[in-house]
């Protein structure tokens, strides 16, 4: 079945919400509570999905892109957390190879910084050991002059050699919506811009949610479960969840940012140690960007709307600049920036990259499930972890389906794009974030095959497709999380937004008034994102 996730197929979903019985209301729609609530739509349980904002607009949408095993957590000894997240980043790879994509590293062992050779090799070694399926290439061990040949724009000064290593990369938020698209399609309900605001209890037992629709002026309805379960990830220490039962949460920032790729030189992904505090950083090759991450500080502020800051910034220029010294990178070359905040769970560990990276279910008597921490890459065995106690508390036993579960565009929707006629980078572009037939309903729309930013491959059909298919709801739904003209774009998008936001007005019903506070919204919200720049310094 192909559900409706257009704005209609949300309005008929609130509507739903507000007049069935479920058997699990799932609350937030990043990617934890999107696997939780595709897993039990696929074991049969009558399932309801809502987030406050729009889809992967909290910490889903923020992170490195990494799907991992976490190599540098071998060092704190998480044996079983890596080994979980290798198998997983294996299966995903099998099961969405549209959405998630190899990637080779380059390693570097320079002496006096970061880790020695030995400790390094050591560390491969168990890293591959613990992968299960061998979907990737085996690690190797490259002299300086071999490492140089791979990255020749490495630092050569101290440079002693390096492993060569694989993982995958994926789109964070085009994961989750298709996880979202996934849950839908084996029947759960979902919406965005749905507020959970409270409880409902009856007799001391949770008998579901209220929830208050958002965007639109709506009063708030019971959204009746007899198993509510909250992967609210940082929102678990916002007042909604005042009378949850979990562990504290300590909620640390980290950002990133896109800069030119060939300032940068890096051909492949390359692991960096920060000349500051010998943490290990990122960088990732993004088309003609380079993804540079990530921090790690504890955050105290507003959990919902974290920026980049200067400080932040200079971390990773630094960092960048250090091992790549043709790059002399300065603030005013970042083409995009963001800042993510992990939903880490209370720990006394004096470095906020010590503290644990695992998740945690919290369970209470009266039907009311959380969980907390965990990674994207883990998320569909958090899913069957927390479903596996849904069933035992609904007294069901659906059988297990996420592991054989396929997601995302099929392997062959490049050769599909081809045959539609489009170009091969155009081709190349949407087979790694479309199912050819969905997008092929829009591909007839006036323009539908243009470029909307003419030095990138996004076309207007996935304009179309994002309020028709994918549930945008905003400009910023589009920009950020449905195309990422956000990060991508020389200016973020803010020359093609009034064009963009023409273009879903009358698919929306938007009036003139909301076109204009749509577009002034989003140029806020770049402002928001490059304020850093006006801090004094470089
Ligand atoms: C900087 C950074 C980099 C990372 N990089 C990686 C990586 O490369 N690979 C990896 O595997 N992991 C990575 N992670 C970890 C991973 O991103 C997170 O563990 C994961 O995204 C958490 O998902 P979540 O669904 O729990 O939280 P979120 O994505 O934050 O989702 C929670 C959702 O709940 C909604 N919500 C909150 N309150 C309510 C309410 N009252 N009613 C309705 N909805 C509500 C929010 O709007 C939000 O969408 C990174 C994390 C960070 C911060």
């Amino acid at each position: 079945m192909t559900a409706d996730l257009s704005h209609r197929g949300r309005a008929a979903n609130l509507a739903r919400m507000a007049s069935e019985t479920f058997n699990v209301a799932v609350v937030g729609g990043g990617i934890v509570g999107a696997a939780i609530a595709r897993d039990a739509a696929l074991r049969g349980l009558k399932t309801a999905l809502i987030d406050k904002g729009d889809f992967a607009s909290g910490t889903s949408g923020k992170t490195s892109r990494l799907v991992h095993g976490g190599l540098r957590y071998l060092k704190n000894g998480k044996i079983r957390l890596v080994r979980t997240a290798v198998r997983e980043r294996d299966l995903l790879l099998r099961r969405a190879p549209g959405l998630v994509w190899p990637l080779a590293f380059t390693l570097p062992a320079y002496r006096g910084r970061g880790a020695g050779p030995l400790s390094l090799r050591l560390g491969l070694l168990l890293y591959d050991a613990l992968s299960r399926d061998k979907v990737l290439p085996r690690r190797a061990w490259l002299d300086a002059a071999s490492t140089l040949a791979r990255e020749p724009q490495l630092s050569p000064d101290a440079l002693r050699a390096s492993g060569r290593y694989h993982d995958a990369l994926t789109d964070d938020a085009r994961l989750v919506l298709a996880v979202v698209r996934a849950a839908a399609d084996a029947g759960a309900v979902a919406a965005n811009y749905a507020e959970a605001i409270d409880l409902a209890k009856e007799g001391g037992s949770v008998v579901g949610v209220h929830v208050r629709p958002r965007l639109v002026a709506a009063e708030p309805f019971l959204l009746r479960a007899p198993v509510v379960v909250n992967a609210i990830g940082v929102w678990l220490t916002a007042p909604y969840a005042a009378g949850v039962p979990a562990r504290p949460l300590r909620p640390t920032k980290g950002i990133h940012i896109f800069v030119p790729r060939d300032r940068v030189g890096n051909r492949e992904a390359v692991v960096l140690t920060s000349p500051r505090d010998g943490r290990m950083l990122f960088v990732l090759p993004w088309g003609r960007l380079a993804l540079v991450g990530t921090t790690d500080t504890d955050h105290r502020g507003d959990l919902n709307a974290p920026v980049p800051e200067a400080a932040d910034v200079d971390y990773l220029l630094d960092a960048v600049n250090a091992t790549f010294p043709f790059a002399r990178l300065a603030r005013a070359d970042v083409v995009s920036a963001y800042a993510g905040l992990r939903p880490l769970l209370g720990s006394t560990a004096t470095r906020e990259s010590d503290v644990s990276r695992e998740h945690e279910i919290f369970e209470s008597p009266d039907g009311l499930l959380s969980i907390a921490g965990g990674k994207l890459t883990t998320m569909r065995a958090m899913a069957e972890e927390v479903v596996d106690r849904v069933c035992v508390r609904l007294g069901r036993s659906g059988p297990r389906a996420t592991r054989e579960a396929d997601l995302g565009p099929p392997p062959e929707a490049r050769e599909r794009f081809r045959a539609l006629g489009l170009d091969d980078a155009t081709a190349e572009h949407l087979g790694c974030r479309h199912d050819p037939e969905t997008l092929a309903r829009f591909l007839s729309e006036p323009r539908a095959r243009e470029r909307v930013d003419p030095e990138l491959p996004f076309v207007w059909a996935e304009v179309d497709a994002a309020v028709e298919a994918e549930m945008a709801q905003t400009l910023a739904d589009v920009m950020v999380r449905r195309l990422g003209l956000f990060y991508e774009s020389m200016d973020q998008g803010r020359t093609v937004a009034p064009l963009v936001a023409a273009r879903i007005a009358p698919r929306l019903g938007w009036t003139a008034d909301r076109v204009t506070e749509e577009i002034r919204a989003y140029g806020a919200l770049i402002d928001d994102h490059r304020r850093f720049r006006e801090d004094h310094g470089r």
